[in-house]
């Protein structure tokens, strides 16, 4: 009377993800093992897998939520945007919600950019600054009579998106070397990292010589760069690099003086994540090119958009007289619709102004991890929280196997977190209650101690 157990729903359906997809930034083999959740609901910073289990989307879905799941205001907007119309071409027509939400961007960026282009995510507002930046150098140029710049300046550990415009600009070994024979490589400065400082100083003593390094690059190439591409104040990707203040303020200056455009990259740091609605505002520097994505819907569609200076599209109306590029669902009206409520959204919460409290919370839940032998360089900014793992020995743990080990434990406590390279962090939705975001770091913190106490640190790889 043996009962062959039948599969449950849950390992049904990752074998068959198994067998019909192919997930983004996964380790193959690792994936194939992996005991993934399959999410089936959420609610504010909690999401629910088909099993029932609740964890705490500690990155906020990858950087993407900024007021929770299920947000009333946002449901709202998306169900009476579908039931007017979802779609319809961009090329040749217009709809009132992207003319909105223009201007409501326009009024919220730093001061100067004037212009909207839509695209659909942040890999392709980035590859859009870049083409209008070439475009319009190219028609200043042509008019000094002098050669027609086509390289980029960008920093090591940077990361702009998976296009391979953006690629050529990346400055993460692990994710960009491989395409280095497809791309055009930029023109490198070392990130501004206080933990391994390029120069070998310290922030107390230093006087931002990591700028100056940056500073003399820009003057030897000033006549070959297209323009600056960088992700201001923080480097996300790259391993949530914090810049030292001062550094943002000095490389537009540098801009300025040799007349060289600087692209901004708020893709991640945009819409409240570093503190301000913008980075860019916390150093008063007002780019030339800006690039958006990731929560302008707060999380919920695929929208981006690129801002420029009415000086850029000036040039490009002149020479050549229309910006070949385009995508289908530009300017989707369901995406204008949510961004426009999560703008309203995230004013009418005050939630800028409850940072600081949220932060500390993170931090304070920390403290005991500040002396830990396995954990270095706690950094905070906005509400970005990071921290990162060494092994006994000094060493940064970087194996793969140890770092899915330690996302698992963490994922067993109800919280999810997604490890880059050695660096550990958390990215709420603004909306976390300070409840939450406690019980999200003593989730980390204790998912650390534990780990250390079986010897996760201690290991050769
Ligand atoms: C995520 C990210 C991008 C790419 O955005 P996608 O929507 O994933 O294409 C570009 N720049 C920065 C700084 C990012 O964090």
């Amino acid at each position: 009377m043996s009962t062959i157990p039948s599969e449950n729903l849950h390992e049904s359906l990752l074998r068959r993800d198994r067998r019909a997809l192919w997930h983004p930034f996964a380790n193959l083999a690792l994936w194939e093992r992996e005991d993934a959740p399959v999410i089936e609901s959420g609610e504010g910073v909690w999401l629910t897998d088909i099993d029932g289990r609740r964890f705490l989307d500690g990155t906020a879905s990858l950087w993407v939520n900024l007021l929770g799941h299920r947000h009333p205001a946002l449901d709202r907007a998306l169900l009476s945007q579908s039931g007017r119309i979802a779609h319809s071409t961009f090329l040749g027509a217009t709809h009132e919600g992207a003319i909105a939400l223009a201007e409501r961007l326009r009024d919220l960026a730093p001061a100067g950019l004037s212009r909207v282009f839509y695209s659909d995510n942040g890999s392709t507002a980035v590859e859009i600054a870049m083409k209008l930046a070439f475009l319009y150098q190219r028609v200043r140029r042509i008019r000094q009579g002098k050669k027609i710049p086509a390289t980029f300046f960008s920093l090591e550990r940077g990361y702009h998106g998976d296009t391979l415009g953006t690629v050529g600009a990346g400055g993460i070994e692990r994710f960009h070397q491989l395409f280095g024979p497809l791309v055009r490589p930029s023109v490198t400065a070392p990130a501004p990292d206080c933990a391994r400082c390029p120069a070998g100083l310290t922030r107390n003593s230093c006087h931002l010589e990591c700028a100056d390094m940056a500073g003399r690059l820009l003057e030897d190439h000033r006549e070959d760069l297209v323009g600056v591409l960088v992700e201001p104040l923080l480097q996300a990707a790259g391993g949530m690099i914090v810049w030292p203040s001062g550094y943002l303020a000095r490389l537009a200056q540098s801009c300025r003086n040799l007349d060289i455009p600087l692209i901004a990259d708020e893709v991640a740091t945009g819409f409240g994540r570093t503190g301000t609605l913008f980075a860019c505002e916390q150093e008063g520097v007002s780019p030339d090119f800006m690039a958006v994505g990731k929560a302008l819907t707060g999380g919920y569609l695929p929208l981006a958009a690129t801002l420029v200076r009415e000086s850029v599209y000036e040039a490009v109306r002149e020479d050549p007289g229309t910006f070949y590029h385009g995508h289908s669902y530009t300017a989707n009206p369901l995406a204008c619709a949510v961004a426009l409520a999560t703008l309203d959204t995230l004013e009418s919460e005050n939630l800028l102004q409850a940072i600081p409290e949220k932060r500390e919370t993170i931090l304070e839940c920390w403290r005991s991890l500040e002396t830990a032998p396995f954990v270095e360089n706690i950094r905070a900014i906005g509400l970005i929280a990071a921290l990162d793992l060494r092994r006994e020995g000094g060493l940064p743990l970087l194996d793969p196997g140890t770092l899915s080990e330690i996302r698992e434990k963490a994922r067993a406590k109800g919280l999810l977190i997604r490890p880059l390279g050695a660096t550990l962090y958390l990215i709420p939705p603004l909306s976390v209650s300070v409840e939450e975001v406690g019980l999200m770091a003593r989730i980390l913190s204790d998912t650390l101690w534990e780990s250390a106490g079986e010897g996760l640190f201690a290991r050769t790889p």
